[in-house]
């Protein structure tokens, strides 16, 4: 982000900083962090186009949160209002992921994965593709306005309304069929919200990975604190080892007065190559996202100079104090197993088991029962007793079934629809209820004369191979108010 004037206002609320040009590096961090650019892109990008047959009677999208019909679906899982708990239950796995690579790996998610890291990342390398590296971005940053300087930025920032555009155009896809979503989004003939939305997001894209960049991780956003709250001296982090960096001296130092200088040739790869411009030679601080670029820049230098890799590596502040003193460096993967990470490993998977099983055991058929309130019951010309209620049959399945809706106790008593006639009255009738649906019918139930006030219930069965059914229990009202 520009520096603002120091004498502002309100940058008297903040450190004033310059914009962050981070110069290209190589190595094995660097690579892992364009896998996962590569991957969360391509999965946020491409999920609303990937196709599932569900047949006829469903909509083929893989992924879909299909508002008008209160669905979420996703392969071939599909998820309907009354099973809400299923998306609580992964947000809470979501939540405690985090806990568990929090307590393994310190901030990974915020050098890898997190939508902001990802997006600058892209946007430094637009950068870095239309302007040059660092030193080429510093002095077009530092030359006066000129046709040239004018005709790159608006090439420049035509990218980041490009990238912007696409990012809110696809958030949207995920709430549409995405073809035809496209086509009437092209002829104007989409809905007002999906206009919106796409021109909210590309402005919020632009603006927080295009500007604010490593602003929005030191000063908005809450998770670095959060973070820092559940990290222990466990956790890895990316750490310089001063013991061995400090006092720091060019090799030509080292050279005149051996043993004077530590192992750090103070030539600041370290600090040109992060993406937050900070210098982790200060010590752990929240400006750190630990994408670990620093520790690829270091080990090429050691690498030049002809000393060990791991000035500045992943390590616990556990295991810094024993290097300190003396013991051998411990590999980081020796701190991801710990109590703590198994701990919230077995939570997380237990979650998630359990809610495989609850998916797998679901039924795919179901009903509500209201019974009518006003008036809760009627007096027939010969003398028998009518209750009326709705019932909602619930179709969760790709095609349309026939089912069974029975009454379960009052003795004597009958039932109709407003599909069927009162002469037709039984016990049980057949219902078809459309695929992917639910579906009201009016049901009147009459009992005897005689019949007290009593509980009953209606049963759905569903009359295919799966014979899947449910009962729901509810009250026959009568005039006497008695019951048995
Ligand atoms: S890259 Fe390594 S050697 Fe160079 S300044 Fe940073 S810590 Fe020192
Ligand atoms: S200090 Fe190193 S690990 Fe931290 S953000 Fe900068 S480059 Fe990444």
């Amino acid at each position: 982000m520009n520096s603002l004037d120091p004498q502002t206002p309100l940058n008297a609320l903040y450190e004033a900083k310059g914009t962050v040009h981070n110069r290209r590096i190589d190595g094995p961090f660097r690579r892992f962090k364009w896998a996962m650019m590569i991957v969360t892109l391509a999965i946020y990008y491409v999920t609303p186009w990937i196709r599932w047959d569900r047949g006829p009677y469903a909509p083929d999208q893989a992924v879909l949160v299909d508002l008008v019909h209160r669905r979420f679906y996703m392969f071939g899982i599909e998820i309907w209002p009354h099973e809400f708990y299923f998306v609580a239950g992964l947000l809470i796995m979501a939540g405690i992921g985090l806990f568990l690579v929090t307590s393994a790996v310190g901030r990974a998610w915020c050098g890898y994965a997190c939508p902001q890291t990802v997006w600058t990342d892209l946007f430094q390398h637009v950068d870095r593709f239309v302007d040059g590296d660092r030193f080429a971005r510093q002095k077009l940053d530092a030359a006066p306005w000129t046709w040239s300087k004018v005709a790159r930025r608006a090439f420049k920032w035509s990218i980041y309304l490009f990238i912007g555009f696409w990012t809110g155009g696809a958030w949207i896809m995920y709430f549409a069929d995405a073809p035809t979503l496209v086509h009437d989004f092209w002829r104007g003939e989409a809905a007002p919200a999906a206009y919106i939305t796409v021109a909210v997001l590309t402005l919020t894209t632009v603006t927080l990975g295009g500007f604010m960049r490593e602003q929005v991780c030191i000063y908005m956003c809450p998770w670095p604190r959060i973070q820092t709250a559940m990290m222990d001296e466990k956790s890895l982090l990316v750490t310089y080892k001063d013991w061995r960096g400090e006092p720091r001296g060019s090799v030509k130092k080292a050279e005149k007065h051996p043993g004077m200088f530590g192992d750090c040739i103070d030539c600041t790869m370290c600090v040109q190559v992060c993406p937050t411009g900070i210098d982790i030679r200060e010590g752990p601080q929240i400006g750190c996202i630990t994408c670990a670029l620093c520790i690829d820049a270091c080990d090429r230098v050691m690498a030049e100079v002809g000393r060990p890799r791991g000035l500045i590596d992943y390590a616990t502040l556990e295991d810094c104090e024993a290097e300190a003193a003396g013991a051998p460096p411990r590999p980081a993967w020796k701190a991801l197993l710990r109590p703590r990470t198994i701990a919230y490993l077995l939570i997380w998977s237990s979650i998630g088991l359990a809610m495989l099983f609850a998916l797998g055991a679901r039924s795919h058929a179901g009903l509500s029962v209201a019974p009518d309130r006003n008036p809760p019951f009627m007096l027939l010309s010969d003398g028998s007793v009518r209750n009326a209620y709705t019932l909602r049959l619930r179709n969760m399945a790709t095609r349309p079934r026939r089912m069974s809706v029975s009454l379960e106790g009052l003795p004597g008593a009958a039932m109709w629809t407003d599909l069927t006639e009162r002469a037709d009255a039984a016990r049980s009738l057949a219902v078809t209820v459309p695929a992917d649906s639910t579906r009201s019918v009016r049901a009147y139930v009459v009992a005897p004369a005689a019949t007290p006030q009593s509980e009953f219930s209606f049963a759905v069965t569903t009359l295919d191979a799966a014979r899947e059914s449910q009962r729901v229990v509810t009250n026959f009202e009568t005039p006497t108010g008695e019951r048995p």
